[in-house]
């Protein structure tokens, strides 16, 4: 740090109000690096005012939302400021009649859809822990859920963001755009950036109705090799399902989730499609309020590695024959939880590092081959700290780079969590 302690903490103080400043404690670290100072700006403007005192300081900041995921991503260099958007927690416009809808960063999904339901409306994603996890933080991680199927990603779902930038300016994308970051997409550009760009303030939506009825179907059969033409065929018709998830793990029958939403006499005409499209496999009613999330995923996850794997839609056979293959030997359990796009989250259980390991390099290298990709979201520390949590193609990074350099060229923001070290 450039400035000590007090200092920081008092020139923090006359920005945003004593009540918002404080010491960090050790539950403020994250992925065990300590954390110096908390701070909880009230508006845009401050967030901006925070950001510009620390480039000045020579201090690093990690932007924290619900603070449930800090950890994944690489562990950042230093945290000296965490920067929380606990206060920015209002939707600021839900303007129904438009199907679109403002919201501050710090609102979580959950409260932002209880508002948006008033008027029978939603944001048409299903990320992770929708209670604790915040709008800029699913945006800065991309987190979109099985709704993609239907509905795209946050990518296609956010019509323009705020972001405070390091040099204290605010940019907004679609109306006024500030300095060197013209000609970017700025939203499109923070969608999965990990916060190493900007703060995302405050973000605005394209909403869709909520259904008037939702029906879910589970198909059955043993092998994925069954499952996998049956979902490769729904995505080859004129069926609209808005979810779809494979469900593979070690010792246990898969499972191919639909869900289709819509008036009813529709989804019985899509019911019926689906059954000439699946002919000899089990299928079974599945309540709504069963539909699959990754959170179990996660649970007792400390012996485990999480990642997010990445193959194309025709690939997801080839993948899990793969994962099988790998974890045989090692001893390994798996469980593997696919979108229909091909993007999944696949958990892997050893009982000793050596194996997390061993499996994670190969896996990569035999994923590669089917063009596709496994970050590793979730380690316990003593493995990731002997990994790449990336594993990414690395060809772009020139390009990140140059990015990097435009929006944050003092590497103010969550420094080293991103690939490459951005
Ligand atoms: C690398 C990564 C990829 C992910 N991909 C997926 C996915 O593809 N599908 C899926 O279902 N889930 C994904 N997730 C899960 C997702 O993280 C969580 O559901 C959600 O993002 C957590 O929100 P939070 O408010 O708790 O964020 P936090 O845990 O507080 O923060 C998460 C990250 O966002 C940054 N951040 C937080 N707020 C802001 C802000 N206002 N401006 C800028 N940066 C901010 C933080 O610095 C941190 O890097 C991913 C997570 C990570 C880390």
């Amino acid at each position: 740090m450039m400035v000590d302690a007090e200092t920081l903490q008092a020139d923090l103080r006359a920005l945003v109000g004593a009540e918002h400043v404080r010491p960090a404690t050790a539950a403020d670290a994250i992925d065990g690096v300590p954390a110096q100072v908390v701070v909880e700006p009230g508006d845009a403007a401050e967030v901006a005012a925070v950001l510009r005192l620390a480039r000045d300081a020579g201090l690093s900041v990690a932007p924290r939302g619900g603070g449930s995921k800090l950890g994944w991503g690489n562990p950042p260099r230093r945290v000296d400021l965490i920067l929380s958007t606990r206060r920015l927690d209002r939707v600021v416009e839900h303007a129904w009649a438009d199907m679109t809808a403002t919201v501050q960063a710090g609102c979580t999904v959950a409260q932002l859809q209880r508002v948006l339901a008033e008027h029978g409306q939603r944001l048409a994603l299903d990320p992770l822990w929708p209670a604790t996890a915040t709008i800029g933080g699913i945006l800065a991680t991309n987190d979109s859920g099985a709704l993609r199927a239907r509905f795209g990603t946050l990518r296609d779902l956010v019509l323009g963001v705020t972001i405070a930038l390091p040099d204290g300016t605010l940019a907004r994308s679609g109306g006024k755009v500030v300095k060197n970051v013209a000609g970017y997409d700025l939203p499109k550009l923070m969608t999965g950036a990990l916060g190493t760009l900007g703060v995302i303030t405050e973000a605005t939506f394209r909403l869709y109705p909520l259904p008037s009825h939702v029906s879910c179907v589970r198909l059955s059969a043993s092998e994925v090799s069954a499952l996998h033409p049956v979902l490769l065929r729904v995505l080859d018709s004129t069926l609209a399902p808005s979810g779809v998830q494979l469900h593979a793990r070690q010792g246990a029958a898969p499972a191919l989730d639909l869900r289709f939403e819509g008036i009813a006499a529709a989804l019985d005409a899509q019911l019926e499609q689906l059954a000439r499209l699946a002919p000899g496999i089990a299928s079974q009613p599945l309540a709504p309020e069963a539909w699959p999330t990754a959170e179990p995923l996660w649970d007792d996850a400390d012996l485990a590695l999480i990642c997010k794997a990445s193959v194309l839609p025709a690939q997801l056979d080839a993948l899990v024959q793969t994962i099988r293959r790998v974890s045989a030997p090692l001893r390994l359990s798996w469980e593997l939880l696919a979108q229909a796009a091909g993007v999944g989250w696949l958990r892997l259980a050893a009982t000793n590092e050596q194996a997390l390991l061993a499996a994670l390099s190969i896996l990569r290298a035999e994923v590669g081959r089917l063009h596709g990709s496994l970050a590793a979201l979730h380690a316990p520390s003593a493995v990731k700290a002997r990994l790449d949590v990336w594993g990414a193609d690395e060809s772009a990074l020139p390009l990140m780079r140059r990015v990097k350099e435009q929006f944050d060229p003092q590497r103010v923001l969550n420094p080293g969590r991103f690939v490459g070290g951005i």
